[in-house]
């Protein structure tokens, strides 16, 4: 984690000083982008095609600052430092199997601005588990369960069972949402929150039974890779695909962001989440990481969870980071 934060640091400041001349004017030289995307684009691309994608960014970035006229030459290892850069983010990119078209408007954002590394930078000042990947195929630890949950006892929402529970940030933004919804004329209704792993297995095992295996898998989580069980997630009621047409429903899709709370299951994200549309499961991940969300990923939290999981995987164990941990 020491080393993974520290590359990152070092990673943030690339683009500060790699774009000063042009971040937030006028496009980079015509060159530098197309010369990225046709490296970055070759399928398969291996470690040799890095640092050409990103040398070919730097020249051309280079001659775009030098038309602004805001900086000098860049330095001869800061250069190459950033031709590494590059080639470690389009990396991560691919790794995270992001739609052709994300992938295409990060990488072009990244020559063009440092709004990206900075927004990133500002969320990994938070809680780690505010960006925890817990999917179909990435489970929490044995036992995982977080140490400041508080029972959700309603103020200016309602619950539908006494006994549920959030993480104490998750409940105080719940609290702040819920009030701002009420002063619309909206009550919110808290309807399901924390899942212990026991508490998954029985709920699992009665949609097996319900609905059979295949389709159980659909709407339910297997124990262990529930977003329930971090403490973070709260299902609205009423937990049907009716909820989208509810007043509440209507609010939260236009509101929720405001607050640091982030749909889960999209409509027509089955394939990338796992989950048929849940109108109703939000998660609660923080305003820095709901805009990240919103500003770069297209709304789709799955797509930003996955490529963050990727760069903090990629980061720790690159030898570029052990070089940069200093
Ligand atoms: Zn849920």
């Amino acid at each position: 984690m020491g080393v993974s934060m520290r590359f990152v640091c070092f990673l943030a400041l690339l683009p500060a000083l790699f774009f000063a001349g042009c971040s937030r004017q006028a496009p980079a030289a015509e060159g530098a982008p197309a010369a990225l995307h046709e490296v970055a684009l070759q399928p398969g691309g291996s470690a040799g095609s890095v640092p050409a994608s990103g040398a070919g960014v730097a020249s051309g970035a280079g001659g775009a600052s030098g038309a602004g006229g805001a900086s000098g030459d860049l330095p001869a290892a800061v250069a190459e430092d950033a031709a590494g850069y590059m080639g470690f983010f389009s990396t991560v990119l691919r790794a995270a199997e992001l739609p052709q078209d994300l992938y295409l408007s990060i990488l072009n954002s990244m020559t063009t601005s440092a709004d990206f590394i900075l927004d990133l930078m500002a969320i990994m000042e938070g809680d780690p588990s505010l960006w925890r990947l817990v999917d179909k195929d990435r489970s929490l630890p044995n036992g995982y369960s977080p140490g400041d949950l508080v029972e959700l006892v309603g103020g200016s929402y309602s619950v539908s069972r006494p006994g549920l529970m959030l993480r104490r940030g998750a409940a105080a933004s719940l609290e702040e949402m819920a009030a701002a919804a009420r002063a619309d004329g909206v009550t919110l209704v808290a309807a399901s929150a924390y899942r212990s792993f026991q508490n998954q297995v029985q709920v699992h095992n009665h949609w097996v039974q319900v609905l059979g295996r295949e389709e159980a898998e659909r709407v339910s989580a297997r124990p262990g890779h529930s977003e329930h069980q971090l403490g973070l997630a709260l299902d609205f009621a009423p937990i049907n695909t009716f909820f989208a047409q509810t007043r509440e429903g209507v609010w939260l899709d236009a509101n929720a962001a405001r607050f640091g709370w982030s749909l889960s299951y999209p409509y027509g994200f089955e394939d990338v989440t796992g989950y048929s549309w849940e109108p109703w499961h939000f998660r609660y991940v923080g305003r820095e990481l709901v805009a990240f969300i919103n500003n770069h990923f297209d709304g789709i939290q799955q797509f930003a969870l996955r490529f963050i999981y990727e760069w903090e995987k990629a980061a720790a164990g690159s030898p570029a980071g052990e070089a940069h941990g200093g």
